[in-house]
């Protein structure tokens, strides 16, 4: 919208300008662009970003209208369309991203589906990594898959796999990196080199690493998509989402089945993000700090069998994951001490049960499904967010009874190690406990 023409001659009036942005982003830097981009000041020079809570907008003239629907002016017509208040968080998200242009959508799941979507037709095939958010594996298998959409997945860290899915043409290839819960790094330049080889469009879910620690664009990934009810709103409030990418891609296929399907971000909740976005950089780069520190810490832990944290030295794709990132980002998934050597192991539910008592026991620490948040939160992937998944593909993945998923918010650290000791000595008790029951 920064790119209105001016007042074309032959129009029966003069449409009235729109404001310019009240900063020019040329040359600026993402925390600079976070607070300041997108801002378009009404006549009443407010500091704050305007919240337009209105669905459509009004015509002086009827001629203008007309022009309006006939694309002939570029302006507000409805907000089913877009929203002044939802063209600030597009555009400074996609200031901060470094993408050409932004759409924003209501949740993450309309991001992931309409961007891809807006790639396939009867036929297509998709190639995917199988280690993805549930929901995701849900639209592909079953939404897509009715409407003849073929997905082949791969073992994402598995190069090889890669390849040889990739001899065959394909339309778009789908990955997350890191990849929920276990923190599976993958190869972003490799794929993405494959993937355009077999004229396929590259969509990553950047929701782990956030824009601040991630740039999957300059790695080579043409489309990334947020849930922005993560790290963007980052406090808990309102559900959103993001499609980025290049302006022939959100304005084209992507903006003609938004526009028509009407999964659009509200105005109220385009605020929110906005304002999200203002102390995203500071609030990602302290829970990072932080996660990194607990991550460490943890690692030494008796009754902690392993971490899995992108920047600890044991993490299989560590040097991948300093490549690619700039932080190791705010989750830390971690698997405690169990007995069941699968998840289809008679002793799983009693692994679970001795898990459950470790997060029971956390008095700061929210249990919940959510992450990305201010408030820290332990999540249990197997019983919850992953427990659709089979249990054979939960080993497959690294998924025991006993691994846990924190996401790290901003309160002290301190307090915060204080809760996981804590806990982790209750969690030694009950193992303890159930060892000497079981004993001959
Ligand atoms: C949460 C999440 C989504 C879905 O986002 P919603 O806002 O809940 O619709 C997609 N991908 C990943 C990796 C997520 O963590």
């Amino acid at each position: 919208m920064s790119e209105l023409p001016g007042c074309p001659t032959d129009l029966p009036y003069c449409p009235p300008d729109l404001p310019r942005p009240a900063t020019d982003p040329a040359g600026l830097r993402a925390a600079t662009l976070a607070v300041r981009g997108g801002q378009y000041r009404s006549a009443f020079q407010e500091t704050s970003e305007a919240l337009y809570l209105t669905q459509g907008f009004v015509y002086d003239h009827a001629a203008e209208a007309e022009a309006a629907f006939a694309e002939d002016i570029e302006r507000y017509t409805y907000s089913r369309y877009t929203n002044p208040t939802v063209t600030t968080f597009e555009e400074r998200l996609a200031l901060i991203e470094g993408a050409e242009d932004c759409y924003a959508t209501a949740t993450g799941m309309s991001a992931v589906f309409t961007a891809i979507a807006a790639l396939v037709r009867s036929g297509s095939r998709i190639v995917s990594a199988r280690e993805l958010f549930g929901s995701t594996l849900v639209v592909l298998d079953d939404v897509l898959a009715r409407w003849g959409v073929r997905t082949d997945y791969v073992t994402g860290t598995d190069l090889d796999q890669w390849a040889a899915a990739l001899a065959t043409p394909a339309d778009v290839v789908f990955l997350e990196s890191p990849s929920n819960p276990m923190q599976d790094v993958l190869d972003v330049p490799a794929i993405a080199r494959l993937a355009h080889a077999a004229g396929a469009v590259v969509i990553l879910d950047n929701v782990f690493a956030t824009p601040v620690l991630q740039k999957p664009l300059e790695l080579g990934a043409d489309v990334v998509v947020y849930s922005a009810t993560k790290h963007i709103d980052g406090q808990g409030r309102v559900m959103g989402g993001a499609v980025l990418g290049t302006r022939e891609y959100v304005r084209g296929p992507l903006q003609s089945l938004m526009r028509t399907t009407g999964p659009t971000l509200a105005p109220f909740n385009a605020w929110v993000l906005a304002k999200g976005l203002e102390t995203m950089p500071l609030r990602v780069r302290a829970q990072n700090a932080a996660a990194l520190e607990l991550a460490a810490w943890l690692e030494d832990r008796p009754g902690v069998a392993s971490v899995r944290y992108p920047f600890l030295a044991s993490h299989p794709q560590h040097d991948l994951a300093r490549a690619q990132m700039s932080g190791g980002g705010t989750i830390v998934t971690f698997t405690l001490d169990g007995a069941a050597s699968s998840s289809a192991d008679v002793a799983a539910r009693a692994d679970v049960d001795r898990t459950f008592a470790f997060l029971d026991a956390l008095r700061v620490i929210d249990i919940s499904n959510n992450l990305g948040d201010a408030k820290s939160m332990v999540t249990h992937p197997a019983t919850t967010t992953h427990r659709r998944v089979a249990p054979a593909t939960r080993d497959a993945l690294g998924i025991a009874p006993t691994t846990v998923r924190l996401s790290v918010g901003l309160e002290d650290v301190e307090d915060l190690r204080e809760d996981l000791d804590g806990a982790l000595q209750v969690f030694r008790a009950t193992h303890a406990r159930a060892r000497q029951s079981v004993a001959p």
